[in-house]
C-alpha cells in the first residue's frame, strides 16, 4: 500500500512537473510571439550594476541605494536589457539594500510587456556581495572534506541567503580541472580529479536549484555552471591564454564534471573566456552547439563570461569588428551575452545581422525561448523581488555552524612529526607569519569584494588564526609577532618584513611555533604567477624560525600549492587549510588544540618542485623525464604530498577488500566492501577512497590509479563500518585517442586504504 502511494505520489509529481513545463512552454511562445526583434535581442544583454547606478556605496545604511535614472531607463525601457549582474562600486551591500535596487530595476523593467530582468550574481563560497552573508570555504576547501553533504548544505544556504537579497542566478559552482596551480583560479576549482569534481558539482548544483531543480521555489537559485570547457589549462599557466586539449583529454578530464552537472539538471552554464587549439571557445560551435547542445542534449541558457564577444575582435582578432564579433559568438550558440559595459553596439549590431539575414530569427528564437523559460522557472513574473524579511535565517547561528563545520572538515593535516599535535593546554606558542591575523586572507577573493580587499570591513565579527588561538590557549600564553605582512595598498603579492628579528627572537621564550604562511587574495589576472615557490621573504621567516630548533607547526592557508620544498623537512607538522572562509580561525585553533579531529584529504597533488607539475593521475612513463636509465627527480613524479593524503589524531585499519565476484561481467555491478576500523584513541572521520587501475590498457598506462568512489565515515575508537562501492564497466571506462569512451576487457586492481584486489572485466 505504502509503495503503491509512493508510486502515485510520484507518478502525480511526474505529471504535474511535465504540466509545468507544459505551461511555461505555452506562457513562452506567446510571449515570443508578441515580442519585437528589438525586444528579443535586449533581452540577449547582460550588463552590470555600474552602468545604472551612481556608484553609491552606502551599504549599510537603510537609505535606499541611488540608481541612476536616466541611464537606466535608457537600458531597460529603449534597449529593453534582459539581465543585470553584480554589483556597483565593487562592494557587498545588505539584503534591505539589495532589495530596494532590485525592485527599483523589475519596476522600470517590467513596464515593457511585464517582463522582468534577470539578475545574476558571483555568489561563490557563500552570497559574495551580501553584507552579513555566510561565507564558507572557498571551492577548493569544500571537496577535501570528502563529505558531499557539506557541500551540498553550503551551496544551499548559499542560494537562500542570495534569494534573500533578490538575486535568483548565482555564477556557480566552477567545474573547471584545478589541475594547474600556476592557473590563478586553482583554489575556485574542486580540485584536480574529474570524479571528485564531478561528484561535488553535482552536490552545489543540487544545493543551489533544489534536488527536483525546482528553482521557483524562493529560497532556491538557478546555478551557473562554469567556465566550459577547458578554462584552467592554459599553456602558460596564466589567465585567459590559449590552452591545447587533445579530444581524449577534453572528454577523459574536462568534460565528465559539466555532464555529471548537466544531467542534474543545472540551468545555465558560462562558457570559458580562453582558447583552445587555437579557437576562442566563444566562437567555436562545435563545443557550444554541437557539443553542449546537440550531444548532452543542455536545454537551458548559455551565457557569455566577461565581455568576451568584444573579446573575439579586441583581443582574439577572429572578426574583424563588433558586428563580426556578435555575429560569430551567436551562432556559435551563445544565448546571452554578458556585454558588462558596452551594451548598445551588442543590441545595435545584432538587431542589423538579423536583418542583413546573418543570424537567423530561428537561432534569436531560441536563445530568447531559454531565457524567458528560465525567468518563468524562476518564477520572476510573479515573484520579481524577495522581500529579506521572509528570509529570518539570513546570517543565523545555525548557517554559521555549517560554514564551521565545512572549514573543520576541509582543513588537511599532512605531516605530524612526533605527534607535535594536537597541542596541551598551557603550551607556550609564538604565532607568526602574514597569514597569523588576516580576515581577507581567511576568506580569498569573492568575499564582499572581488578580491577580497574589502573584507576586514565586514568580517570584524569574525576571528583571524591569532584571535582564535589566543581564546583557545589563553592570551598568557600566545605571543604574537608578523614576522611578514602583506602590504595592503593594493599590489596583491607584496611583502614586507614586519619586525622579522622580534619574530625570530620572541621564539626563545616559547613550546612551540605556530607559523602561518601562504597567499594574499587574489583572482583571475592580478593572481598570475612566476615563481610557484612560496615568497623569499615568508622562505627567510620559516628557514631562521627553523635554525632556532624549536618544533615548528606550519599552517598554510593559501589558493594553490605554493612550493615549500626549500624548508617543509624542518617543520614538525604541516596543516593544510586551504581558504576555510570566516569560520576557519576558529576550526584552525580547534584542530591545533584536539578539539577536532582533522579528516580532510587533499584534492590535488602538492607539488616539491616549481617544474614538476603533475596530477596523482599521470602516466608513470610521463614523469620519466631524462635519457635513458638517468632520472632527474626534481622533475619526476615526487611530489610534496600526493593527492587524497590526510592524517588524524587516530589510527584506522582496513580489512582485506571483499569483492561479489573475481569477474566483471558487461551490464553487471561490482560489489565492493572493505571494513574499516578505529584503532586509535579518540574518536574520528575517515574519507574511504576507492582508486582503480587498469592494469594493461591501450591508452592507459598500467599503474595509473583513477578514483572511482569516496564515502564518508565516523567511528568511535574500537568501532568498525563497513563501507561499500558498487562498481559498473562504466566506471571503468577511458577515452580513447578520438575521444570515444570505451572500457577494455582485462585485469584491473582496486586499492583502498594500504589494501589492494584484482579482478578481470570480461565483458
Ligand atoms: C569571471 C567569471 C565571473 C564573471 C562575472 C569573470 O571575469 O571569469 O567567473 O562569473 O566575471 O563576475
Amino acid at each position: 500500500y505504502k509503495k503503491f502511494n509512493f508510486c502515485l505520489l510520484l507518478f502525480l509529481g511526474g505529471s504535474l512537473s511535465l504540466q509545468a513545463q507544459q505551461n511555461t512552454s505555452t506562457k513562452v511562445e506567446a510571449l515570443i510571439g508578441k515580442m519585437t526583434l528589438e525586444e528579443k535581442v535586449g533581452q540577449m544583454a547582460q550588463i552590470t550594476l555600474d552602468v545604472i547606478g551612481k556608484g553609491n556605496d552606502r551599504f549599510t545604511s537603510a537609505e535606499p541605494f541611488s540608481l541612476d535614472k536616466q541611464a537606466m531607463e535608457k537600458a531597460l525601457l529603449k534597449y529593453k536589457l534582459g539581465s543585470v549582474l553584480n554589483t556597483s562600486n565593487n562592494r557587498a551591500r545588505t539584503p534591505a539594500v539589495w532589495f530596494d535596487i532590485i525592485s527599483q530595476i523589475q519596476k522600470t523593467a517590467m513596464k515593457n510587456k511585464g517582463i522582468p530582468v534577470i539578475y545574476g550574481i558571483d555568489a561563490i563560497h557563500g552570497e559574495t556581495y551580501t553584507a552579513g552573508a555566510t561565507m564558507f570555504p572557498q571551492q577548493i576547501g569544500q571537496p577535501a572534506s570528502f563529505n558531499r553533504q557539506l557541500v551540498h548544505r553550503a551551496a544551499e544556504i548559499t542560494a537562500y541567503e542570495t534569494r534573500a537579497s533578490s538575486i535568483p542566478w548565482a555564477f556557480s559552482p566552477l567545474l573547471d580541472l584545478g589541475a594547474d596551480p600556476r592557473f590563478p583560479r586553482q583554489w575556485e576549482s574542486f580540485g584536480e580529479d574529474p570524479y571528485l569534481i564531478a561528484q561535488m558539482g553535482v552536490q552545489a548544483v543540487k544545493g543551489l536549484e533544489g534536488e527536483h531543480n525546482d528553482v521557483g521555489n524562493p529560497i532556491r537559485v538557478a546555478s551557473s555552471v562554469k567556465h566550459f570547457l577547458g578554462y584552467q589549462v592554459p599553456i602558460s599557466g596564466k589567465d585567459r591564454t590559449p590552452a591545447f586539449i587533445s579530444d581524449q583529454a577534453l572528454r577523459e578530464y574536462h568534460l565528465p564534471p559539466f555532464k555529471a552537472a548537466i544531467d542534474a539538471g543545472a540551468k545555465t552554464i558560462m562558457v570559458n573566456s580562453g582558447l583552445i587549439n587555437g579557437v576562442p571557445v566563444h566562437a567555436n560551435p562545435k563545443i557550444l552547439t554541437d557539443l553542449l547542445k546537440k550531444e548532452l542534449g543542455f536545454k537551458g541558457l548559455v551565457v557569455t563570461d566577461w565581455g568576451d564577444i568584444e573579446n573575439l575582435y579586441q583581443r582574439d582578432r577572429v572578426a574583424k569588428d563588433n558586428k563580426e564579433a556578435v555575429m560569430i559568438a551567436i551562432n556559435a550558440g551563445i544565448d546571452m551575452s554578458m556585454v558588462a559595459y558596452n551594451y548598445e553596439p551588442f543590441c545595435d549590431d545584432l538587431v542589423a545581422l538579423v536583418k542583413e539575414g546573418k543570424v537567423s530569427m530561428e537561432r534569436i528564437d531560441d536563445a530568447v525561448r531559454r531565457i524567458l523559460t528560465l525567468k518563468f522557472e524562476l518564477n520572476l513574473f510573479e515573484k520579481p523581488v524577495t522581500n529579506p524579511k521572509d528570509y529570518p535565517e539570513f546570517g543565523s547561528k545555525a548557517f554559521e555552524d555549517a560554514a564551521y563545520q565545512a572549514a573543520a572538515e576541509s582543513l588537511t593535516l599532512l605531516k605530524n612529526k612526533d605527534q607535535v599535535l594536537p597541542l596541551k593546554a598551557g603550551t607556550k606558542i609564538l604565532v607568526t607569519g602574514p597569514n597569523a591575523n588576516s580576515m581577507r586572507t581567511l576568506n580569498g577573493a569573492w568575499t564582499y569584494s572581488w578580491q577580497g580587499e574589502k573584507v576586514e570591513e565586514f568580517a570584524t565579527a569574525y576571528h583571524t588564526i591569532l584571535k582564535a588561538m589566543q581564546d583557545k590557549a589563553g592570551k598568557e600564553n600566545v605571543t604574537y609577532v608578523p614576522g611578514v605582512s602583506y602590504k595592503m595598498d593594493g599590489k596583491y603579492f607584496e611583502e614586507y618584513e614586519d619586525q622579522l628579528d622580534a619574530a625570530v627572537a620572541a621564539a626563545a621564550n616559547v613550546d612551540v611555533i605556530v607559523l602561518c604562511l601562504g597567499e594574499n587574495s587574489y583572482t583571475e589576472t592580478p593572481g598570475n604567477l612566476s615563481d610557484l615557490y612560496i615568497s623569499e621573504l615568508q622562505t627567510k621567516l620559516a628557514t631562521r624560525l627553523a635554525a632556532t630548533g624549536k618544533k615548528i607547526v606550519l599552517v598554510l592557508n593559501e589558493g594553490r600549492p605554493r612550493v615549500i620544498s626549500k624548508f617543509e623537512p624542518q617543520m614538525a607538522a604541516v596543516l593544510q587549510t586551504y581558504l576555510p572562509g570566516n569560520f576557519g580561525g576558529i576550526a584552525i585553533a580547534d584542530v591545533l588544540f584536539g578539539k577536532v579531529n582533522p579528516s580532510g584529504r587533499l584534492p590535488y597533488t602538492y607539488p616539491q618542485f616549481p617544474n614538476a607539475l603533475f596530477t596523482y593521475y599521470h602516466k608513470p612513463s610521463e614523469s620519466r623525464s631524462t635519457t635513458e636509465g638517468v632520472y632527474n627527480y626534481d622533475a619526476d613524479y615526487n611530489p610534496q604530498y600526493v593527492f587524497g593524503q590526510g592524517m588524524s589524531y587516530t589510527t584506522f585499519a582496513y580489512s582485506p577488500i571483499k569483492l561479489s565476484s573475481e569477474v566483471l561481467k558487461a551490464n553487471e555491478k561490482l560489489t565492493v566492501s572493505v571494513e574499516v576500523t578505529n584503532t586509535g584513541k579518540v574518536a574520528g572521520k575517515e574519507s574511504v577512497l576507492l582508486f582503480s587501475s587498469d592494469l594493461v590498457a591501450t591508452l592507459i598506462s598500467p599503474d595509473a590509479k583513477r578514483l572511482r568512489g569516496f564515502d564518508k565515515i565516523e567511528l568511535q575508537p574500537g568501532e568498525t563500518k563497513t563501507v561499500i562501492f558498487q562498481l559498473s564497466p562504466q566506471d571503468l571506462s577511458f577515452a580513447q585517442a578520438d575521444g570515444k569512451i570505451i572500457t577494455e576487457a582485462g585485469e584491473f586492481s582496486l586499492q583502498i586504504g594500504n589494501q589492494k584486489v584484482n579482478f578481470n572485466y570480461v565483458p
